[in-house]
């Protein structure tokens, strides 16, 4: 990992919100995923009419500010039809002054048609999310995905006639049974398409999911630790041939190609959700729509509080900060926390000595990354980091 400090903003932003939309409908359930979404799609239109009246009436005080980056997520937002997405748009356009430097959509394989992209153009998404996972049958099928690698290769030669400005395709590395050359495969499409961002997941149980039950019933068996590391390793190598640098722990782009969206993210920069279970960050107040695709249509149309909301303390501040920007290879910056985080500095500077000396973290200047090792136990330094009431 290339540890020198390197901006992660590629543009320049403006204080203005990003917006997230959350379409929460997927066509099957993916046998890993923990996200909120739903099978059943009789409800589409009831949810459009709910997010566009979400987006009328909601966030007063950022109404017509001037928005830089949408993002389409879920779910599966593909799953829209034309017409429900126009007028989610016309409706932000309504509302904020849309100037989008980057519009993404999630998209699955099976969704790609080359009319469907004309659409998606017209209407201003310019950056697509591919969900190609793994480009082997047997293993997309195990993880119950829908798609096979005939419709991925297909997606990504309409795609490429069609010329979109961004493209990012989503791995993920770690399935059970997944050898390197199944890796390879999917990695080799970043040379033979030209993709400019990669983001690579390593497979995780999370609970309640199919994924877990089957681990819980010694169905399945993860891979250990071993692979793990292998597999990421091996996603950086062939990233970095291809020309794509880490800039987060799971993110890879070639220079200008960094996600601007997801950045404001880890940079704490306000963002707005809408949708079920959308979650919206408006400094210091973080709130999260209702996780319930009936009850916040519901709850939307009857003008009832279908949202919580917290403000969020210096301390609760101060690991998110923690947790985000730990991730990047920006790193922590030694003077934003002395500056905005004083109390916990010293305890801070304390943590810090003892995962330096035991190589996880490396001091770059003014700022802090994590080592070749650290990237291997992220969350444990996240956790050695964290104020919790200790
Ligand atoms: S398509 Fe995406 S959101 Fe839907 S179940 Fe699969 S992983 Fe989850």
């Amino acid at each position: 990992m290339n540890l020198a400090p390197k901006p992660v903003l590629p543009h320049k932003q403006t204080g203005g919100p990003g917006i997230y939309l959350h379409i929460p409908y997927c066509r099957q359930a993916c046998s890993y995923c923990n996200f909120y979404f739903s099978t059943n799609l009789s409800s589409a239109d009831a949810l459009v009419g709910a997010i566009c009246k979400e987006i009328r009436t909601s966030f007063e005080e950022w109404r017509g500010s001037k928005v830089e980056t949408v993002y389409w997520g879920g779910g599966t937002p593909s799953l829209l039809h034309n017409k429900s997405m126009e007028l989610i748009m016309c409706t932000l356009r309504e509302n904020f002054s849309l100037c989008p430097v980057e519009c993404t959509m999630e998209c699955n394989p099976e969704d790609i048609e080359p009319n469907r992209l004309s659409f998606w153009k017209e209407l201003g998404i310019n950056r697509l999310s591919l969900g190609v996972q793994v480009l082997d049958d047997i293993l997309l099928q195990s993880l119950n995905r829908r798609h096979t690698v005939a419709q991925t290769m297909r997606a990504l030669d309409d795609i490429a006639t069609a010329g979109f400005p961004f493209l990012t395709i989503d791995l993920i590395y770690g399935i059970p049974h997944m050898s390197e050359t199944v890796l390879m495969k999917g990695l080799d499409l970043l040379g033979q398409y030209d993709i400019p961002h990669l983001s690579a997941y390593a497979l995780t149980v999370e609970e309640k999911t199919l994924l877990w039950h089957q681990v819980h019933k010694k169905q399945v068996a993860m891979p250990n630790d071993e692979l793990f590391r292998s597999h990421y390793q091996l996603v950086k190598l062939m990233a970095e041939k291809h020309g794509l640098a880490q800039y987060e722990i799971s993110n890879y782009a070639k220079p200008g190609f960094e996600a601007i969206h997801n950045t404001r993210y880890w940079n704490g920069y306000p963002y707005l959700g809408f949708g079920p279970s959308a979650h919206s960050y408006l400094p210091p107040l973080r709130q999260w729509n209702i996780p319930n695709l009936h009850r916040y249509i519901n709850m939307v149309q009857s003008e009832e509080i279908y949202w919580e909301q917290e403000s969020l303390g210096l301390d609760t501040s101060y690991n998110e900060y923690i947790i985000t920007r730990i991730r990047t290879t920006q790193g922590l910056d030694l003077d934003e926390i002395s500056s905005r985080f004083g109390p916990y500095n010293a305890y801070f500077s304390g943590q810090l000595s003892v995962l330096v000396q035991k190589g996880l973290l490396a001091r770059k200047g003014d700022r802090v990354c994590l080592t070749t090792e650290g990237e291997f136990l992220c969350d444990y330094i996240s956790t050695e980091l964290m104020w919790i009431d200790k």
